[in-house]
């Protein structure tokens, strides 16, 4: 059974879509994308060896080999337009990663119209990329599993304003304000006032003093929201 952070993940791929799941691992996302009819055909990227084989044998498991195809490539580089890829999914790394693979190459996103993109943390770092190149936030969603707390951007095409609240924390996250998202913030506040004091009782130089006007600033902010 896949996991709650991989089934929410894959609550947002539409149905029909040509799916390029890149650092794909076991392919567990593609295997059950395909499995449970939701898409056709699947793409599954992997950059190292080991989860490499492990994509291609689970495939193979799942007699899906007709359907998905494993390639051992960096980033974005598993697809081309040729693929007429429509949705792409990245899970499970961290936000500023996620980022850097979707920008090493953005010629690849040509045929892409929705990227489903589950940062493990700094989610910040997708959103700013989705403002400079020209993608907006159409969902998003925070779950807990096994005590770790899991944000999903989706992003399409166009063109958004956003405040530095939503920047940080999402837009329709804010807006929905669940337990899960309380929980992460509050925790958030409070490993930032526990840096705060740490720094603030041994260091007291212009840039730290700067620093901490700065994480001040953004413990008031989350505090307000
Ligand atoms: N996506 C799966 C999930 O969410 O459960 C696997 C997450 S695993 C923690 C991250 C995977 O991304 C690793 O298997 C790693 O090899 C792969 N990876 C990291 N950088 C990559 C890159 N530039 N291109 C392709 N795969 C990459």
């Amino acid at each position: 059974r896949l996991s709650k952070r991989l089934e929410k993940v894959a609550s947002f791929v539409p149905e029909g879509a040509v799916v390029a799941d890149i650092g794909s691992d076991h392919a567990y996302l593609p295997c059950y994308l395909v499995n449970k009819g939701i898409v056709d055909k699947a793409i599954a990227g992997e950059v190292v060896k080991g989860p490499y084989e492990s994509a291609c044998n689970e495939v193979k498991k799942e007699k899906l080999q007709n359907q998905i195809e494993v390639r051992f490539a960096d980033g974005m580089e598993a697809i081309s337009a040729e693929d007429g890829v429509t949705a792409v999914t990245i899970a499970g790394m961290g936000g500023p990663l996620i980022a850097s693979i979707l920008n090493k190459d953005l010629s690849r996103l040509e045929t892409v119209e929705r990227l489903i993109l589950q940062p493990n943390i700094h989610a910040i770092s997708i959103r700013q990329w989705a403002k400079v190149n020209g993608w907006k936030i159409v969902d998003e969603a925070i779950l807990m599993e096994d005590d770790k707390i899991y944000e999903i951007i989706v992003l399409e095409r166009g063109e958004e304003q956003l405040s530095e609240a939503e920047l940080l924390m999402g837009p329709f996250l804010l807006k929905e304000k669940n337990e899960v998202f309380v929980q992460k913030w509050l925790g958030e506040i409070k490993q930032w006032q526990f840096i705060l004091e740490s720094v603030k009782a041994v260091m007291q130089t212009e840039p730290i003093k700067e620093k901490i006007i700065e994480t001040n600033a953004k413990i008031q902010l989350v505090e307000e929201v």
